[in-house]
């Protein structure tokens, strides 16, 4: 019989089916950060429980530390507070820490893969909605709420309903000047914010079998956007050499064996699906988002859409947003003028998306009156872009070059907008206040695509500006 990947892991890690009809499932790899494990680990101790197993729980920093100095103590007295409630607890629980002298720090959903924590045919817990990122390394991987957070301590197991799987083939190739993110939004426009509830995700296609391992990571971290919990793309050649000799992926022979076991894991010829939609590769363009979703969004070339076009059940949120940004039906989204470019966020802060957004500032200078910012997703992103001089291309067109964590990408830390401010911004929620201020307005799109916004000033074609 045929299975997919999901068949299998679930399978393979389910502990029973409880009477609910949920199933208690073993989960292999937990993840926290300083956010949302503080309840958990303080409703762990009241109840007098450890954690089952420290060896398959690793922290990281990231939501609220400061990107511009990273000197303890923070001068943010809340972010201190958290920073060393993080670090007792790890000490107090033996969890391994990748704190901020670590070289390891990082964005946790950019530190799983890049460290090899996260592997193929595993299950994967952590207390972030985008933990869907880690399935482009084909896992199950699970946004998870505080108090599940404290059962995966308590239990290392999960109680979750099984999901129903849509595969979602991406055939074709992409033209220059678009990317997975445009893939993404595209994806999320076409089946809508809500079109994935209930579902997984797999992504497939020649499109997305030609992919980097970091371009699927930029798809598989936005299914939570079009409402689905899980996405995942099935393990191949491109995800075994993206592990290959990282620092917690099996090594030698074990590697060789490891292989092996991954290739069984992903989904088989003949599988069948919930459903299946299909997508033509060469039909994506460069994308941006227009409203208060990220499934609000036009090509670039594309004007806003006018509510009175809308299917009945989208046309009040379309006016909302449109009056929320202050925008007017029928006009281009290009041209649309920036304050801020924010290139960042686990969605698109790796190397290959500040390899990308630095080919297009490349002897170009960030538009006057724009403040632009870069934040790398990790410690290890930073020191691999800094080796290449990433860092002196973004800061001699103007951007400032920050230390890694979420920054912008949710305003917790001192990185915010200022009132209406707009920002063409590569993170992954366009949310009223997402970016720090109750009013700010964000717009998403590729690190390219707020390149040149950046250089422009306003909203640009960025297939105008690459050779
Ligand atoms: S970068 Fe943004 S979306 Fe990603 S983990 Fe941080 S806050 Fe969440």
């Amino acid at each position: 019989m045929a299975d997919t990947l999901l068949d299998k892991i679930w399978q393979a890690h389910t502990v029973r089916v409880l009477p609910s009809g949920q199933t208690q499932l073993f989960i292999g790899l937990h993840l926290i950060h300083e956010v949302t494990s503080p309840q958990a680990f303080h409703m762990l101790r009241e109840a007098g429980l450890k954690v089952r197993f420290p060896e398959r729980t690793f922290a990281t920093i990231d939501h609220i530390v400061p990107t511009a100095s990273q000197l303890r103590p923070f001068s943010d007295t809340l972010a201190e507070e958290m920073t060393a409630h993080l670090v007792r607890n790890c000490q107090e629980y033996d969890i391994p820490l990748f704190g901020l002298d670590s070289g390891r720090q990082g964005i946790v959903h950019v530190i799983g893969p890049e460290l090899g924590l996260t592997q193929p045919g595993i299950t994967i817990g952590c207390g972030d909605s985008h933990t869907s990122t880690h399935g482009a390394l084909g896992a199950l991987a699970f946004g998870i709420g505080t108090s599940q957070v404290r059962d995966v301590f308590a239990t290392q197991c999960l109680a979750i309903a099984r999901p129903k799987l849509r595969q979602i083939r991406v055939d074709g190739r992409l033209a220059g000047g678009v990317y997975a993110k445009d893939v993404i939004l595209t994806i999320i426009q076409r089946l809508g914010v809500k079109g994935g509830v209930g579902y997984a995700y797999e992504y497939a296609g020649s499109a997305v079998e030609a992919m980097s391992m970091e371009e699927r990571l930029t798809i598989c971290n936005m299914s939570i956007e079009g409402g689905a919990r899980l996405g995942y793309v099935n393990p191949d050649e491109t995800t075994f050499a993206y592990l290959k000799d990282r620092p917690f992926a099996p090594q030698g022979e074990t590697y060789d064996r490891a292989v092996r076991w991954w290739k069984s894991m992903a989904t088989d010829p003949g599988a069948s699906f919930d459903h299946v939609v299909h997508l033509d590769a060469l039909s994506i363009q460069p994308m941006v988002t227009w409203g208060i979703n990220p499934g609000q969004s036009v090509g670039v070339k594309d004007p806003i859409p006018d509510p009175r076009n809308a299917a009945e059940s989208d046309r009040a949120s379309w006016a909302e947003a449109l009056a929320f940004m202050s925008f007017e039906a029928g006009r281009p989204i290009i041209g649309t003028s920036i304050d801020v470019a924010f290139i960042g966020s686990c969605t698109n802060a790796r190397l290959s998306d500040l390899q990308s957004a630095a080919a297009v500032l490349q002897g170009r200078k960030v538009a006057k009156g724009v403040r632009a910012l870069v934040v790398p997703g990790s410690q290890a992103v930073a020191k691999a872009a800094e080796s290449e001089g990433l860092h002196e291309i973004f800061r001699e067109a103007g951007f400032e070059w920050r230390k890694a964590g979420c920054s912008l990408c949710l305003g917790m830390n001192e990185d915010k907008l200022q009132g209406r401010e707009i920002c063409a911004s590569s993170s992954n929620r366009n949310f009223k206040g997402r970016q720090g201020s109750p009013t700010g307005r964000t717009l998403l799109m590729s690190p390219a695509m707020v390149a040149a916004a950046a250089i422009a000033g306003e909203i640009a074609d960025v297939r105008e500006l690459l050779p």
